[in-house]
């Protein structure tokens, strides 16, 4: 099929509110929605507006979430892909994949451009060369460096990407006027889990004994992706009895299943590493 490789969106309604704790992320990409939404306050005075910022940390912690959230705050689309995306695909696909996302971002901007796991196709290049399908993933990359340098000042579009490994990423991609501006989204600290569990608690009926405090205090390491898991998967537990409200007991179990399902992934992993 002819599908196409990035998604677009053109009505998101995530915002700030929606991701819980990462103040100091929050502020600093808080920019890039004013530039979005008042370009000329920056160009008139002879300002460049960036082009892209690397939002980097550890999966799971908000990184896609984040970034949409910056689409909703200046009602601005969504394009999307993921870099695991270009992978497996023949040569040239990847390079005109690219060049349509971004010709696509241009007639519909101000935009957005979010492209998740970037280092699989942003990895230095010339190194790890036992795949054989390297050269397509070169050919990628630079296909993405060339449409950000074609950026006139104008363009308004800016390009988000996340990665967990920026210590691998080819160095070409951090210089100025490409991806300059990095972003750290790191896991929850105890106040930031409790916020976190606090917006997605929102939705479910709550017993009385549910204490954010007490929840956060149980769930050290987990990201923001494994506290919304739990509260799912808590849900489902008290369903599951038949109860009216997920209660504290719920909570433990459900925090139970998830370190064990961590464990075992961790165990599934680490032989090759
Ligand atoms: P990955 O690196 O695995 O792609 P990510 O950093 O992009 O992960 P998201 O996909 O943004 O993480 O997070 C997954 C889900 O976890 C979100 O949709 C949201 O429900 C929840 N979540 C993560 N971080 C937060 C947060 N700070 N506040 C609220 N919810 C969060």
């Amino acid at each position: 099929s002819k599908a196409r490789l990035f998604d677009e969106k053109n009505d998101i309604k995530v915002t700030f509110k929606d991701v819980a704790g990462l103040e100091g992320a929050k502020e600093e990409i808080q920019e890039i929605v004013e530039f979005l939404k008042t370009p000329e306050k920056y160009t008139n005075i002879g300002g460049k507006i960036p082009k892209g910022a690397l939002l980097v940390g550890p999966p799971g912690t908000g990184k896609t979430l984040l970034a949409k959230a910056v689409a909703g705050e200046a009602k601005v689309p969504f394009f999307s892909l993921s870099g695991s995306d270009f992978v497996e695909m023949f040569v040239g696909v990847g390079a005109s994949r690219v060049r349509d996302l971004f010709k696509q971002a241009k007639e519909k901007s101000p935009a957005i451009i979010f492209i998740d796991e970037i280092d699989a196709v942003g990895r230095a290049r010339g190194k790890n060369n036992f795949s054989g399908s390297n050269d397509e993933r070169e050919n990628t990359l630079n296909q993405l460096l060339t449409e950000m340098d074609g950026f006139g000042t104008n363009t308004n579009v800016i390009v988000l990407a996340a990665t967990n490994r920026a210590d691998v990423l080819d160095k070409a991609l951090m210089r100025a006027g490409r991806f300059d501006r990095q972003i750290y989204v790191d896991l929850p600290d105890i106040r930031e889990r409790k916020e976190i569990f606090e917006v997605h608690l929102k939705p479910l009926k709550k017993s009385e004994d549910l204490d954010t405090e007490f929840l956060a205090k149980q769930t050290p390491g987990f990201s923001g992706a494994d506290i919304a898991n739990v509260c799912n998967e808590a849900a489902l537990v008290a369903a599951r009895k038949d109860k009216k409200a997920v209660d504290k007991q719920d909570f433990l179990d459900a925090v139970d299943r998830i370190v064990g399902g961590l464990e075992k992934k961790n165990k599934i992993i680490s032989p090759e590493e």
